[in-house]
């Protein structure tokens, strides 16, 4: 039998798993911000688990009341039979009584008594004794036979109930394990989850080609001729300078500057640092700006152009647009704002490449 301690601790531990499984729901979407596919098909799958869930929950909970109400009846009835056995036995001990006085009688019949009687007041006595002493044995049957029945009818009660009793046990048993296996799962799969949004956090590093190049080429390649070994080409032609701005305050210290500025007078010719297709566009505080998406999977920012010199398709160290200050770097002196987004992701700090291609 199940008892009611088990149920409570059941109850409690499913409880804590629900409260800790809800509270992992409300900080996981809070992290996850990239791949937006994933986190979707996750979050759906959180969902409708926790539609199962609440299913199965409920259906615990009614399977604990019924429980309860059974268990309670099967007391009272238990009691009831007990009383119903007590009476019936002081029943057919009276019953016993009176067979037992009839017997003494010598089985004598009412014609018997009555004829044996010396006076016709003596047989009238005898006849209402005879009479009397059968209608208390009537009354003592159909108590008993009324007893009896009732002792019966009790009994299959109770079986009944056991019988439903036994098979709501199993039915909880199954739910809990279910519930039980639910949240494993859950838990399991949020637990995953948080490792792929801790992984996904990380700062991105930089792509292969690009990590190659960080360390020093062992030959300076021509920045406008690459062929010469190198498999970059500067992207402003000489001379230049440039520093190491990343971060640096920009917009009155609204924002951090996001590229490297390299300095040139305006007009001189920007290369594309690698073969790749480049677009044009204007506006805004960019000014004049090319983005070259690179056959080496990164993009390429080039802005405050003073104009364009390609577009779509290009090699190498080509011409594609010239040096100015368009944007909100008119007035100043004239530079390429230059961004490096590897695989097309979040810009990174980009001097260390450009060091390492002059
Ligand atoms: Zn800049």
């Amino acid at each position: 039998m199940l008892s009611y301690k088990s149920v409570n601790r059941s109850c409690k531990n499913t409880v804590f798993f629900i409260t800790l499984f809800l509270c992992l729901l409300v900080f996981a979407p809070a992290q996850a911000e990239s791949p937006m596919e994933k986190a979707k098909k996750v979050k759906d799958q959180i969902a409708s688990m926790r539609g199962d869930l609440s299913n199965a929950f409920e259906t615990h909970e009614q399977g604990v009341y019924k429980l309860k109400k059974i268990t309670n009846r099967l007391y009272t009835n238990t009691e009831k039979l007990k009383e119903a056995n007590i009476e019936l036995k002081k029943n057919q001990n009276l019953l016993g009584d009176r067979i037992n006085n009839m017997y003494r009688y010598g089985n004598a019949s009412i014609l018997d008594i009555i004829f044996a009687a010396r006076s016709f007041n003596e047989m009238l006595v005898n006849v209402n004794f005879i009479v009397r002493i059968s209608k208390q044995d009537a009354v003592i049957i159909e108590k008993v036979e009324k007893l009896r029945k009732e002792v019966k009818s009790t009994q299959k009660k109770l079986v009944v109930d056991q019988k439903y009793q036994k098979n709501l046990v199993i039915t909880l048993k199954e739910k809990r394990e279910y519930i039980q296996n639910k949240l494993a799962k859950a838990k399991k799969m949020l637990v995953g989850l948080e490792k792929e949004i801790e992984e996904l956090r990380k700062p991105k590093s930089l792509p292969a080609p690009i990590m190659n190049q960080i360390t020093p080429p062992s030959t300076t390649p021509d920045p406008v001729n690459p062929s010469g070994g190198g498999k970059y080409a500067f992207p402003v032609g000489a001379p230049y300078s440039f520093g190491n701005t990343w971060g640096a305050p920009r917009g009155g210290g609204r924002r951090g500057h996001k590229g490297t500025d390299i300095m040139a007078s305006g007009g001189t010719p920007a290369y594309a640092v690698i073969s790749g297709n480049v677009s044009n566009t204007q506006g805004g505080n960019s000014g004049l700006w090319q983005i070259l998406n690179g056959d080496d999977g990164n993009v390429y920012w080039y802005m405050h152009q003073s104009g364009f010199a390609a577009s779509g398709r290009v090699s190498t160290g080509q011409v594609i647009g010239y040096v100015g200050n368009t944007g909100n770097a008119s007035g100043g002196p004239a530079h390429v704002h230059f961004e490096l987004h590897p695989g097309g992701g979040g810009a990174v700090n980009p001097y260390f490449f450009l060091n390492s291609i002059q």
